[in-house]
């Protein structure tokens, strides 16, 4: 039988649930345990996927398909573990579930309500990956902040199954903000003090407290917390600001968290934490040897959440090879074929995002377009790959108007087409291109180089497509399809022959970068990258002698 955690939070928004249950898990994962996360949202949206990025930040999407909350992102790239589509749920998933079964008569004569039914419904839920029988303990993540009338039903699921299960399968860990007011010098218990008794009100006690805090909590302080909050004076965990995402597991280690998690379940585990590799991991980010800097073209760049995998992605790619990866943030809106090289200038590398929408798509191709036409190392991802067809098209095959209809619905070039199967579709959420395809690469072909293998899998998010049509003429001018979808014959790699380093792909790479597995065409292109700088700097060896 597995054993639950479930983590809350109060006071705000924004602390880090998702870190600190990702950090969790990995301590327990590292003691040899079998651990999954997931995560429970309590908006009425049935999944992220209709979500704007400015909303939600990305839409991560898991190999079977789900579009999911960005902490699933978190959760697989520090257990290496893969998620699904049960690892998260929304309030209007459970409703849709139950109202589904009210209309097949499932409940016939009974009336409908939140408690029982819309309870039940997140309790089964909360206990589905726990009765697969592949995990020792599941971490729940209460998504919202407690106090919020939408979370309620949440914590009360949490309460009736605190009350089922025997005591030592459940643990409470509820993550909090201790401010510190300037004007006093003073760290601050009272907003805990409140969101633990808003807890406590609602029939959930937390059995420890993990403190988000700019300072460090002084042992009174800790004492005061204990004793206000009720909880054990070991069960008082400080979470101070981090460096890096990548510290939190070590300084909750540090802390005990899973030490005091570990008693209340009476788990025991004859091995301390094995974090070798992850630390072998932390020393070389922090102590870099070399720096790159690559431009992320994209439209969401004031949100940094939007491109959270691909930024974490450059971390993982630039750490193994002890190389600091400045990602320099470009508005595609701001990008002009007469500022273009004024824009990219200095950049060893160029990562044009994946994207909806007719907005900024010029930008990013008039930065394909510098890219290809000096030697400046290319990554397209998505909307990036279908931007690099469609400046091909329009530079190199004459092809002025070529577009995506996504974009011009009547262009005469679509390049970039919608896919067969989504033409008759009307309904929005979860019905684009989602979750792993295989496919094979082109023997001698740089993706095949960089994957060392000839088969792969990666994970889609996307409705439209490379226009078969134009394979043959894009091919003889220099632009192969390295990676076909084995089944539908669909392009999902393009490189440009000639050029150091110019690949664009139809899949997501950065949702499969871990820790312990940077993803290889992030790797790749962080080489390529390097190499492009000592090519430039010893190119112009005035330049570079003036900067050293
Ligand atoms: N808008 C494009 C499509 O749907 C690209 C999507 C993406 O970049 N994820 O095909």
């Amino acid at each position: 039988m597995a054993k639950y955690i479930f983590v809350t939070g109060g006071v705000t928004s924004s602390l880090g649930k998702g870190i600190v249950a990702a950090s969790l898990a990995k301590l327990l994962q590292a003691r040899g345990l079998r651990v999954t996360i997931q995560k429970f949202d309590p908006y009425i949206n049935v999944d992220p996927g209709t979500l704007n990025p400015y909303e939600h930040g990305e839409c991560y999407v898991t190999e079977d398909g789900a579009e999911t909350d960005l902490d699933l992102g978190h959760y697989e790239r520090f257990l290496n573990i893969f998620t699904s589509q049960a690892n998260n749920v929304t309030t209007g998933r459970i409703y849709q579930t139950v109202i589904d079964q009210e209309r097949q008569g499932a409940y016939l004569g009974k009336t409908v309500q939140v408690v029982p039914h819309i309870t039940d419904e997140i309790k089964r839920r909360m206990r589905l990956l726990g009765e697969s029988g592949q995990y020792d303990v599941v971490i729940t993540e209460i998504g919202g902040t407690v106090g919020d009338i939408e979370s309620l039903p949440f914590v009360e699921s949490v309460r009736q199954l605190q009350w089922e299960l025997p005591e030592s399968d459940t643990v409470v860990v509820h993550l909090t903000l201790i401010p510190y007011l300037r004007a006093a010098k003073e760290l601050k218990t009272k907003p805990t003090q409140h969101s633990v008794r808003m807890l406590s009100q609602e029939g959930v006690h937390p059995d420890v407290i993990v403190c988000r805090t700019e300072h460090s909590l002084s042992p009174e302080l800790r004492r005061k917390i204990a004793l206000f909050c009720n909880v054990r004076l070991e069960a008082v965990i400080e979470s101070a600001d981090a460096q890096t995402i990548y510290e939190v597991p070590l300084m909750m280690m540090r802390e005990g968290l899973d030490t005091i998690v570990m008693k209340k379940l009476e788990l025991t585990s004859n091995q301390e934490p094995d974090l070798s590799k992850w630390s072998d991991f932390l020393h070389k980010l922090k102590r870099p040897k070399h720096k790159v800097s690559i431009g992320l073209i994209g439209k969401y760049i004031e949100l940094q959440d939007a491109y959270k995998s691909i930024l974490e992605a450059f971390v993982h790619a630039g750490a193994i090879q002890e190389t600091e990866v400045e990602v320099v943030n470009l508005h595609s809106e701001h990008i002009t074929p007469s500022n273009v090289s004024e824009q990219l200038k200095g950049l060893d590398g160029l990562l044009v995002a994946p994207g909806f929408g007719h907005r900024g798509v010029e930008g990013k191709i008039e930065a394909v377009r510098y890219a290809r036409e000096n030697g400046l190392p290319f990554f397209g991802i998505c909307l990036g790959m279908q931007m690099a067809a469609i400046e091909f098209a329009r530079h190199v095959l004459h092809h002025p108007h070529a577009h995506s209809t996504e974009m011009d619905a009547k262009t005469p070039d679509p390049v970039i087409d919608l896919m067969e199967d989504q033409k008759q579709l009307q309904a929005k959420g979860g019905t684009m291109r989602l979750g792993a395809y295989p496919c094979v690469l082109k023997s001698g072909s740089l993706a095949e180089k960089i994957y060392g293998a000839e088969r792969i899998s990666e994970r889609h998010r996307h409705r439209w497509e490379f226009n078969n049509r134009y394979l043959e003429a894009f091919e003889r001018a220099g632009m192969q399809a390295s990676g076909v979808n084995p089944d539908t014959g669909l392009v999902e790699v393009i490189e440009l022959k000639g050029h150091p380093f110019f690949i664009g792909v139809q899949y997501h790479p950065e949702l499969k970068s871990t820790v312990e597995n940077p993803h290889p065409i992030f790797v790749h292109f962080i080489q390529a990258a390097l190499h492009q700088q000592q090519l430039s700097a010893s190119a112009s060896p005035i330049k570079a002698a003036l900067e050293s």
